[in-house]
């Protein structure tokens, strides 16, 4: 019977391909998680005779726009927005926005397909969604970044709510960016409805560790792997690839729990500090200065730049934490990471590993911590910027950490359960990915065909 579940795996996914011609980010996220499920379909046959496959693959709804806004020079530019309405079944749509060169409908659409599971996967009731558009922040002055923020909310504002869909940040977008955002969906709703987006500014609704939230929350996951086995961050040498929002307070919480940081990176090139990385150097350059990763040697001359930000994967380390972008980690910088001696792998970033590194590492018994479940308290900590902003509350930092500490533990202890429940003990790929789905699959089944 397996064999032919198999099979039936095998057909739904010929058909997502075909389907989605040259998505290829997209059949990647879509062949991790047909390959966790065939166990959970042996045992329950009726998710087939639901199509189930079929219908979680499929968004409820893609959104295309065009942006168009005007330079500072008075030329007007055009740029293509995306939300991808993926998966109700368990909340309003909840997912960031990306503005990167390399958005396009796969990128949308795997990192769409991915949050349906990773916020099932948080306990908290959102459903899965994801945007963005094809601009590059990079170089733009701050007027720019504005008027091309309020033209994307022209138009994305006609599709979003507090109960319907709630954007946040991705890469490209940060607590400006959904400052602008907000300030032109209020505009043209006339009202304040503060739970329509997340990651805001404090002073108007937004909620404090959000930004935060996504290192922690990473740092914290593996941190509960590590002592399964009896092991801890203290004392480890940890590498972070990327230096956005994700990365730093990756940093910050390893160095709290005693490891060291000896490297980060971003898409120049990455930084090496034997001595452990300078923190408040790094916040000082990308966070105020938004200056690139490289001006770090300028007041650390005993650290080395290298012009290859992948090469950062070559720097020995008992622990790294991916947190740039997707496939950055490809086999060969898995076999280099292995040979070196790694330990734990855990992703801050969304797919950072290809399928074949993953592959590498559960081969050679590396403790690998999964995007879905990794990184699940991003968009955790907005679930509870939501709740604040509907219960009219602000919350202090310790009560929003303290439930990010729970939340990241239960799905630490959920997604173990799980691959432990069918047959794949110690595999959090596909410990997640079932924990995820089998939540919303029985939501739709509840909900009827629809
Ligand atoms: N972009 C983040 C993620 O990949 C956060 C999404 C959110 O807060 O809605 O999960």
């Amino acid at each position: 019977y397996t064999e032919s579940v198999h099979h039936y795996v095998n057909r739904v996914f010929e058909k997502v391909k075909k389907r989605n011609p040259n998505e290829n980010e997209f059949h990647q996220a879509v062949k991790e998680v047909f390959d966790s499920l065939i166990p959970v379909l042996v045992k329950n046959p009726h998710y087939i005779k639901q199509g189930i496959l079929e219908t979680i693959v499929e968004p409820e709804r893609v959104i295309s726009f065009r942006v168009p806004w005007v330079d500072d020079e008075g030329n007007v530019k055009v740029n293509r927005g995306f939300r991808v309405q993926y998966n109700s079944a368990i909340g309003p749509y909840k997912g960031g926005l990306r503005f990167h060169p390399s958005v396009n409908a796969s990128i949308i659409k795997f990192l769409g397909f991915e949050q349906i599971f990773k916020n099932s996967l948080t306990g908290q009731p959102i459903g899965g969604g994801k945007g963005g558009a094809d601009f590059d922040p990079k170089g733009k002055s701050d007027r720019e970044i504005m008027r091309f923020c309020q033209s994307f909310m022209t138009e994305l504002s006609k599709y979003i709510g507090p109960d319907t869909d709630v954007p946040a940040g991705d890469i490209g977008v940060g607590a400006r960016e959904i400052g602008y955002l907000f300030g032109q969906y209020k505009k043209m709703r006339g009202g304040y409805e503060a739970g329509v987006l997340t990651g805001k500014g404090i002073g108007y609704g937004g909620s404090l560790a959000r930004k935060e939230a996504t290192g922690y929350g990473t740092v914290y996951f593996v941190e509960e792997m590590l002592q399964d086995q009896n092991l801890s961050f203290k004392g480890r040498t940890v590498v972070v690839s990327g230096s956005g929002n994700v990365s730093i307070y990756a940093m910050e919480k390893a160095a709290q729990l005693g490891a060291k940081v000896v490297a980060c990176s971003d898409s120049n090139g990455y930084i090496y500090d034997k001595k452990g990385i300078n923190l408040e150097t790094v916040k000082r350059i990308k966070e105020v200065e938004k200056k690139r990763i490289s001006a770090y040697v300028t007041d650390h001359p005993e650290a080395i730049y290298t012009e290859n930000c992948l090469g950062i994967w070559s720097v020995p380390c008992d622990i790294a934490l991916p947190c740039a972008t997707q496939n950055e980690i490809d086999s060969a910088s898995a076999e280099m990471l292995v040979s070196n001696g790694v330990k734990a792998v855990g992703e801050g970033a969304n797919m950072p590993s290809t399928l074949e590194a993953v592959e590498i590492f559960l081969e050679n018994n590396v403790l690998f911590a999964p995007a879905k479940a990794a990184n699940a308290g991003g968009v955790s900590v907005s679930a509870l910027e939501m709740s604040q902003n509907s219960s009219r509350l602000s919350w202090t930092f310790e009560e929003v950490d303290s439930k990010l500490q729970a939340i990241m533990k239960n799905i630490y202890q959920n997604s173990k359960e799980a691959a432990r429940e069918y047959g794949a003990p110690g595999n959090f790929v596909v410990g997640a990915n079932i924990a995820g789905f089998v939540k919303v699959a029985d939501a739709m089944i509840e909900q009827g065909v629809i």
